[in-house]
């Protein structure tokens, strides 16, 4: 019998989940291990600026850094008395931080011989034009996206300028709302005219009031376009290149440039383990690193520099392949560096990684979500183990807040996770992945496998 989601406990994580807050470096928020500050960045810094970071989170907080799902650093443990003094020596050390609207561009931009055009002095059209528009949502953010080798198609926007090459020429489609794949077009323009265009829709965000997000405006407005809403992608043509998914592993740049992507296990990371591996990046010549996407650094530096900071890397346990399963798995903090968490995300993830390499094969990220909020992966996933008051929820297609198809006992998280693994090795025909086979299946037959364990 499926242990049923009381409505209260469910609505309120969803009313947690909508306050929407965002950690800023001078305004940090509470978590269950003191207050935690976010580090925005808008360019890459030098591993030694990386290092001044790492030993300030030692020095004023307890150690511990997150790079996010998004790419931005943050510093965990704060005291009320630590946070203001983190701020002011943060500022010293004179990063890139970014103020005002997040106007994110993928960590390749500007070096990328593959991309069709370079999103950043759009970007800083759109952040300067957005300077003095106020009452936005605090999470509002643009995505700008020349599509290169790396992208965030994945990442929910509430306005996405993506670059196509038109008639050899290039345009930038908008879109509003979701993933690259969910957001609706709103039109295909210009560059002069789409950032105008963004700088619009974010006037309008802003009348609307700071609970606007861009899926708002997406039904009103595409009515109005003169595009054929109605076709995916808006009847536009689609990229010239396979899609890399995720940031690990290394990629020719321009000018004899070389990056590699390198990630801390589950997004979290001491300090002391950061500082060496800055160091060996300062030692082998690296030239500069950007958090990114996915939980990941990417580093900067001659081919043969970024090879060795890999193999580095590997050897002291940091993700450094697509193929790592770890990097197959979505989890925030969880329990106990979250007050709102109901399970131990990282053990959970571990554990999954060492036993389920073969369900993690890159068609879909398992989300492990501490509580409904889902701050790891907000949008939909194929799987996704979420603790809440009244359990673990295996949700199917949909997001950590979704209701679930089956619950389990706290206790019974990986062996339920073994064998919906166990079903999908069994199941799987030729040549389907797991996310397929896990649709296939449907959730009828994933909650009968989740709950046959019980006793
Ligand atoms: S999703 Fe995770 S990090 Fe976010 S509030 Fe819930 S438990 Fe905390």
């Amino acid at each position: 019998m499926t242990m049923a989601v009381t409505t209260t406990s469910h609505d309120r994580d969803l009313a947690d989940m909508r306050r929407g807050a965002c950690p800023a470096l001078s305004a940090p928020m509470m978590s269950g291990d003191g207050l935690l500050a976010r580090v925005a960045l808008t360019a890459a810094i030098s591993p030694g600026q990386l290092i001044g970071l790492s030993r300030l989170a030692r020095r004023h907080g307890n150690g511990m850094l997150d790079i996010s799902a998004r790419g931005n650093l943050q510093v965990r443990g704060l005291s009320t008395t630590a946070a203001p003094l983190l701020d002011a020596d943060v500022r010293a050390l004179d990063l890139p931080l970014r103020e005002g609207l997040a106007v994110e561009v993928p960590p390749l931009a500007g070096m990328d011989e593959m991309e069709i055009a370079d999103p950043r002095p759009l970007a800083e059209a759109i952040r300067e034009g957005a300077r003095g528009i106020t009452g936005l949502a605090p999470k509002m953010s643009v995505v700008a996206d020349g599509h290169g080798q790396l992208r965030l198609s994945e990442l929910l926007a509430d306005i996405r300028l993506v670059a196509l090459r038109v008639e050899g020429e290039v345009r930038w489609k908008v879109l509003l709302g979701g993933t690259e794949e969910s957001g609706r077009v709103f039109n295909v323009l210009r560059e002069t005219q789409a950032v105008e265009a963004t700088i619009g829709l974010l006037h309008r965000l802003s009348e609307l009031g700071p609970r606007a997000r861009g899926h708002d405006l997406a039904g009103s407005l595409a009515e109005s376009a003169e595009l054929d809403m109605d076709r995916p992608g808006g009847g536009m043509p689609a990229s010239s290149h396979p899609r890399v998914k995720g940031p690990f592993g290394t990629f020719v740049l321009a000018g004899n440039l070389c990056a590699t992507g390198i990630g801390p296990a589950f997004g979290q990371i001491v300090a002391e383990k950061l500082v060496a591996l800055c160091s060996e990046a300062t030692r082998l010549g690296i030239r500069s690193l950007k958090p990114a996407f996915d939980h990941s650094l990417i580093f900067f530096g001659e081919q043969e520099s970024c090879k060795a900071l890999t193999a580095f890397a590997a050897e002291n346990g940091f993700i450094t392949s697509a193929a790592d399963s770890r990097g197959q798995i979505a989890t925030c903090p969880g329990s106990p560096a979250c007050a709102s968490a109901t399970i131990a995300t990282h053990e959970i993830a571990a554990r999954a990684a060492a036993e389920c390499g073969d369900l993690l094969d890159g068609s879909f990220k398992l989300h492990v979500s501490g509580c409904p909020k889902g701050c790891a992966h907000p949008q939909a996933s194929a799987l996704v183990l979420c603790g809440t008051a009244a359990g673990l929820s295996v949700i199917h297609l949909g997001k950590a807040s979704d209701l679930p198809f089956a619950t389990a006992a706290f206790a019974d998280t990986n062996a339920a996770l073994r064998r919906l693994a166990d079903l999908v090795r069994s199941e799987r025909r030729a040549g389907e992945n797991s996310a397929a086979c896990l649709a296939r299946l449907g959730s009828g037959h994933l909650a009968a496998t989740v709950m046959s364990g019980r006793p």
